[in-house]
Formats: structure tokens, C-alpha cells, sequence
């Protein structure tokens, strides 16, 4: 692609560092921002900036928080010892958005994945198992994806915590293998987690 300006190489260069974004793709969302108002690129610029340099992961849960704990942990009418345990923050907002949930969350930051270099320590797993330890938590909820890694990972926390008296379940799957929880919709999704089953009964399947 050949440029007139060293500039709109420059910011075309740098849109297209975003996942999904081609070139082409970048260079029309530019020149877009350059037909607009100049103010509705210092907001674009100035809401990216504050997001990097003030956003905090909630102590409790590792949620992405405006405030060192989060607005669900800091609800008093939240049930504290049912935790949801979760890939990310979309898995979060996918739940929030069935109605259906009235636990907490804790967010591991992804999978275990040895093909990607990720490991345990990697996650926010050390935590979960220091949070359940801390004797305030009746059971776990596994809501990764279905996929290796999710079952994976799952079973390494379950293996950290075989020895606690506490319940593992995980939701039920509704969701297809693979599918990813934000994907999945609301309806499904809220009665997989009514229809949670014991952890256990997941390990027996083929
Ligand atoms: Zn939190």
C-alpha cells in the first residue's frame, strides 16, 4: 500500500496492530476519524489513555475495576460464598446479562494452555485457592469454555482443592463444545448455570 503522507502510513500502521483490523480495514476507519470533528479523536485518544493508566483488577475477584474492588464484590446482597469461576471479564458480563446469578465471580485472566506458554502461574489460580482457603466459600462454579483448555484448567483447580470442603460444580453445557461463553445466549446460558452439576459427574463422561 502506497502512501501520500508519512502520517496516515503511520496511524493506518498502528489500527491495523488491532485484532480483526487489515490494513484496508484501518485506512478506512482513519480517514472516517479524519472527516470527523478533530474533538471526537482527542475523545477516541484521551478514553484509551485513562483506560491504560487508571484501570485497576479488583483485588477479590481480578475483575477489570474502576475501583480497587469491584461493584460486584463490593455488593452486600451478593451471596460471597458461591464463586463463579471465569476466563475473563466478556464471561463475566455474559452471566451478568442472564439475570440468573446472584454469586461472585473470580477471573483466572485465561486458560491453561502449554501450546501458548501458559501455565498456572500465569492465571489467578493461586489466589482462588488462598480466597477458598479463607473458609468464606461453599462452592465453586466452573464456567469455562468446553474446550481442552478449559477442561484443563478446571481440573488443575480441582485437583488444588480436592482436599477442602467445599462444592464444585460446573454449568451445565447447554453451550456447545468450543463455543465461547459471551457467544452463548442469555437464556441458555442463565438455566446452564441453574442446572449446574457436581464436578464430579463431568469427569465420568467419555
Ligand atoms: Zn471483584
Amino acid at each position: 500500500m502506497e502512501f501520500s503522507s508519512k502520517l496516515l502510513e503511520k496511524a493506518v500502521y498502528e489500527v491495523s496492530q488491532l485484532p480483526g483490523i487489515g490494513k484496508r480495514t484501518a485506512l478506512r476507519l482513519v480517514l472516517h476519524l479524519l472527516k470527523q470533528p478533530e474533538s471526537q479523536t482527542d475523545h477516541l485518544v484521551s478514553a484509551l489513555a485513562s483506560l491504560r493508566k487508571d484501570i485497576k483488577l479488583c483485588t477479590t475477584c481480578y475483575s477489570i475495576s474502576d475501583t480497587g474492588i469491584c461493584h460486584i464484590c463490593a455488593d452486600t446482597s451478593r451471596l460471597d460464598s458461591l464463586v463463579c469461576v471465569v476466563e475473563d471479564i466478556r464471561d463475566v458480563m455474559a452471566i451478568e446479562a442472564t439475570g440468573q446469578y446472584r454469586g461472585v465471580y473470580h477471573v483466572l485472566g485465561g486458560k491453561i494452555s502449554p501450546m501458548d506458554g501458559i501455565g498456572p502461574q500465569d492465571l489467578h489460580i493461586a489466589s482462588l485457592v488462598e480466597r477458598v482457603k479463607s473458609g468464606a466459600i461453599e462452592e465453586l462454579i466452573f464456567a469455562l469454555s468446553a474446550s481442552m483448555e478449559g477442561d484443563t484448567t478446571n481440573f488443575y483447580i480441582y485437583k488444588q482443592l480436592e482436599d477442602m470442603p467445599i462444592k464444585t460444580s460446573t454449568i451445565a453445557r447447554g453451550i456447545g463444545v468450543n463455543d465461547e461463553l459471551e457467544y452463548a445466549d442469555e437464556i441458555t446460558l442463565g438455566r446452564s448455570i441453574l442446572n449446574r452439576v457436581p464436578f464430579e459427574n463431568a469427569l465420568k463422561k467419555p
